[in-house]
């Protein structure tokens, strides 16, 4: 969303993990595996690829019957899709822009990283989409083994109405509703029947509920097979419980790590700050009482507009002070998401002979923006009186 953020800011990857660990909790209690069946990008590419499928090749789309030269031709759209998706993750940690014009003058071979991670996550993905599919959900998947843990009878899942369906008809009797078609096992991707009970290797993808649909439709019924909970089932007309102590506990707890959040980011300075002693210069005297460290200034823009500091020390047990030798003014101009380091000297004269007694000394260094003076940060940097 435009921000810039560093690797010394990682609190807020951990907090945006943990929001999204308790939403998938949250979400999961309330609507049980919504994750699978809507958002996860499994089933979405799934989903996207299938809708490839069914352009090129219509009701022929996975039968073994249809035409060779356009279930090649749906294939190579899957390894263009799959190259533009590679290339748009590599595109997060190499500048497309440079790929882009190395492909364009041809030096992209030359190049050892970008192309051959284009390829890897090309042929990953194709593999993926085009032979491994929902049998990632049914065997790899690490969600889909505790995902029955965090539901219970009050999550609004893809279920089958028993008290309606059983006894299943057969040709003799007419007993329950369900006609025993098989068509929610037909239509489902990972061979499962929705009427043994919620499992699993159900991803919820909902083409159960719309196979049943069709056919109650012949009969003017509600479908056997609908998004509802255990609870409802049992008891008819029951309306969904929302509040449970489960779902009170996860919004608290996302309420809390939101607002944290919240007020870390309000209070973000966009700066990042170092100032460590030059280990290759030594603190020095200089004639006329005058002492000199010398040290390597770190400054990093983390805003993605150009922006002008103005670094300045303080030390207040140095009684005479101290300046600091930097630039102009001791100004420093820095373009966006940039990082400058620069040698830099602190200096301080007319020594008092209690200041020199007590050789190490801290400076206060502070960073503040020119054009807004709350934007800030302050270090404490070592200032060394040597003997002499
Ligand atoms: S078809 Fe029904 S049972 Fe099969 S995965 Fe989809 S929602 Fe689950
Ligand atoms: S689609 Fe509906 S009617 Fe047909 S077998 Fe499945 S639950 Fe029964």
């Amino acid at each position: 969303m435009g921000g810039i953020f560093i690797p010394e800011e990682g609190r807020f990857l951990f907090l945006f993990l943990l929001t999204a660990g308790l939403s998938l909790f949250y979400f999961t209690a309330l609507f049980g595996r919504i994750w699978c069946g809507w958002t996860c990008p499994q089933t979405v590419f799934t989903e996207f690829f299938d809708g490839i499928g069914r352009l090129i090749l219509g009701d022929k789309y996975g039968k073994k019957d249809a035409a060779k030269s356009k279930v090649a031709l749906v294939h190579f759209l899957w390894i263009v899709v799959s190259f533009a998706g590679a290339f748009s993750w590599v595109a997060y940690f190499a500048s497309p822009h440079e790929m882009l014009a190395e492909f364009a003058d041809g030096t992209w071979l030359a190049d050892q990283s970008w192309p051959w991670f284009t390829a890897f996550f090309t042929l990953t993905l194709y593999g993926d989409m085009a032979f491994v599919r929902e049998q990632f959900c049914k065997y790899a998947c690490p969600y889909a083994r505790f995902q029955t843990v965090l539901m219970d009878t009050h999550s609004v899942n893809v279920s089958y109405d028993f008290r309606r369906g059983e006894p299943r008809r057969n040709k003799q009797e007419k007993i329950g509703d369900c006609t025993a078609c098989n068509m929610c096992v037909v239509v489902c991707p990972t061979g499962i029947d929705i009427r043994n009970g919620v499992q699993v290797s159900c991803i919820a993808c909902a083409k159960c509920v719309d196979a049943c649909s069709k056919q109650m439709g012949k009969e003017k019924k509600e479908s056997l097979v609908r998004y509802m909970t255990h609870f409802q089932i049992e008891n008819r007309g029951a309306p969904v419980k929302w509040v449970r102590p489960r779902t009170v506990v996860y919004s608290i707890l996302m309420l809390v790590v939101l607002s944290t959040t919240f007020v870390l980011l309000q209070s973000r300075v966009p700066l990042q700050l170092g100032m460590l002693p030059d280990r290759n210069i030594p603190p020095m005297n200089i004639s006329g009482n005058v002492v000199r460290n010398f040290y390597i200034l770190g400054i990093q823009n983390m805003s993605p507009r150009e922006q002008e500091f103005i670094v300045s020390v303080k030390a207040p047990d140095i009684s005479s002070g101290v300046r600091l030798l930097i630039g102009e003014d001791g100004i420093v101009k820095l373009p966006g998401n940039s990082r400058k380091e620069m040698r830099v000297i602190m200096e301080a004269g007319d020594l008092t002979p209690e200041v020199r007694k007590k050789k190490d000394h801290f400076v206060e260094l502070k960073v503040q923006n020119k054009s807004d003076a709350s934007l800030f940060k302050t270090r404490l940097v070592p200032f060394i009186i040597p003997e002499g």
